[in-house]
């Protein structure tokens, strides 16, 4: 339960991008479990969320944010549906890792498109519904966008963008009582990204132990970071008790935005 109680956020809307699976997937159920009314927008609908999003009441819908009317469309919803929107997680990204040598046009397009102008899109329409009554927007960057990194160049851009835009936006709709914060994760386990990202290497172990020896927590634990504890930061950002927070950027990252490598390594 993430130390929220059950009911503490009854009577208020969330919508989560890219919510069918890994840090999307653990952001809603902790939403609904602590008594939010949840709506995923997603590329996928994954048949293995079925019972599980059933139980919580948690409704879907296809939504691609790369397209601004599919986003406007999934908040329009939540909104007409609940009579208001409260909590946006803009979750949806991708990973890119290529020097930049090998890196098209249309792969440029693609990760700023997914990891960054979706973002955008979601506060840009989540401000509308948001304006006169407040609300919390989160946005899952990266210890990318933190510390850029020499492996994933253009990924490192799109989430130090998303950083960017989350201080931005902070700023111009404090007036309004919205708090826009980003949660910078990694490296997390039992998500779709990191499995694709195991999957390039020929020792798979192998590689996943340089993921967990790159964060001094995570070494120090010897495992991932779980979706469910990145799933613990977006519900303090969204909660009462963060009334004050905006702008800010928590790191989920067993400390690897210290930029100190394990000392046996
Ligand atoms: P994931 O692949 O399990 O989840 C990403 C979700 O986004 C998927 O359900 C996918 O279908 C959806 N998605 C992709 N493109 C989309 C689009 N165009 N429109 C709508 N939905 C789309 O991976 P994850 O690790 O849970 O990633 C979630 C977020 O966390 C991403 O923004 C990622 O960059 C960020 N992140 C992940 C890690 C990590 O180590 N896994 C670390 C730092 C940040």
């Amino acid at each position: 339960m993430n130390g929220m109680a059950r009911d503490d956020l009854a009577g208020r809307t969330a919508v989560v991008t890219g919510g069918s699976s890994g840090i999307g997937r653990a952001c809603a159920t902790a939403l609904a479990e602590a008594g939010a009314r949840v709506l995923i927008g997603d590329l996928d609908e994954l048949p293995e969320n079925t019972d599980r999003f059933g139980e919580l009441g948690i409704a879907t819908q296809r939504c691609d944010v790369r397209h601004e009317s599919e986003v406007a469309g999934l908040l329009d919803r939540a909104a007409e549906e609940t009579g208001q929107l409260d909590i946006l997680v803009n979750n949806a990204g991708i990973g890119m890792v290529k020097p930049i040598s090998d890196v098209s046009e249309e792969d440029w397009d693609n990760c700023l498109d997914i990891n960054l102008k979706g973002a955008f899109f979601g506060c840009k329409h989540a401000v509308r519904h948001m304006s006169g009554r407040g609300g919390a927007i989160v946005n899952m960057a990266s210890n990318a966008g933190l510390l850029p990194r020499v492996s994933d160049p253009v990924y490192s851009i799109s989430k130090g963008a998303l950083v960017a835009l989350t201080k931005a936006l902070a700023l111009c709709h404090a007036a309004d009582r919205i708090r826009i914060n980003a949660i910078c994760p990694g490296p997390v386990g039992d998500t779709r990204m990191m499995e694709a990202g195991l999957a390039e290497f020929s020792d798979r172990e192998a590689a996943e132990q340089m993921f967990i020896a790159a964060s001094p927590l995570a070494n120090a634990l010897g495992r991932m970071i779980d979706p469910t504890e990145v799933a613990a930061a977006a519900l303090y950002l969204v909660s009462d008790g963060a009334a004050m927070v905006t702008g800010t950027m928590i790191a989920i990252d067993g400390g690897k935005a210290l930029g100190v490598p394990p000392r046996d390594s």
